[in-house]
């Protein structure tokens, strides 16, 4: 329940914009990714001790790190790994929708709204937003936005002391979603690798 380990009344935080006067918090309240991924994660070796300011850092670098790794491989988003469901251009479709979500949640709770937030389903939005018909420069454009907003979203939660209530992770501080964001950018920069590894070969 909220407050358990003396952390995140969120429904302190009301009134349009975070409190400025409450201490930033930045402790964890969930061990939901360390618990489902490995410490370090045992596929794409994420470390989940990274710092807050490293996680915002590595966020923020995702799409000059993504547009690196496909500048060097000369690739066009068709690539997939048979293993995967998902190609090269989808996985970047994913990690700029997942961080355009992650960011509308704290934006909803820095404004006075309940801490309790919705999941969505990944597999489904790639259907609706049909991924694979998505440009590869078009996905890199979303992303590249969607990392600037979240980055304004996270300093704006950055000032209160938040804890979101999500359906499968449970409680998420505002360190716990910067670690979980910035593991899926770099879990899915792993995916996108191997992915063009595998056409490579093909
Ligand atoms: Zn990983």
């Amino acid at each position: 329940m909220l407050g358990q380990k003396g952390k995140g009344r969120a429904g302190e935080v009301q009134e349009g914009r975070c409190q400025k006067d409450v201490p930033r918090d930045t402790s964890t309240v969930s061990d939901w990714g360390e618990n489902l991924y490995g410490d370090p994660c045992h596929e794409c070796g994420f470390d989940w001790a990274i710092s807050h300011d490293e996680a915002i850092k590595s966020v923020v670098n995702t799409p000059r790190s993504y547009a690196q790794v496909l500048a060097d491989a000369d690739a066009d988003g068709s690539e997939r790994d048979p293993e995967l469901t998902w190609s090269v251009g989808a996985y970047i479709c994913h990690v700029g929708d997942n961080m355009r979500i992650w960011a509308e949640r704290l934006a909803g709770v820095c404004r006075g709204a309940s801490s309790v937030v919705a999941s969505y389903d990944e597999g489904l939005l790639a259907v609706a937003r049909a991924y694979e018909g998505i440009a590869i420069e078009a996905a890199m454009w979303s992303l590249e936005r969607a990392v600037e907003e979240w980055k304004r979203a996270v300093e704006e939660a950055s000032v209160t002391d938040i804890v979101l209530v999500h359906p499968d992770r449970g409680q998420q501080s505002l360190v716990d979603v910067v670690r979980s964001n910035a593991h899926d950018a770099f879990h899915h920069q792993w995916d996108i690798q191997r992915s063009i590894r595998a056409g490579s070969r093909s």
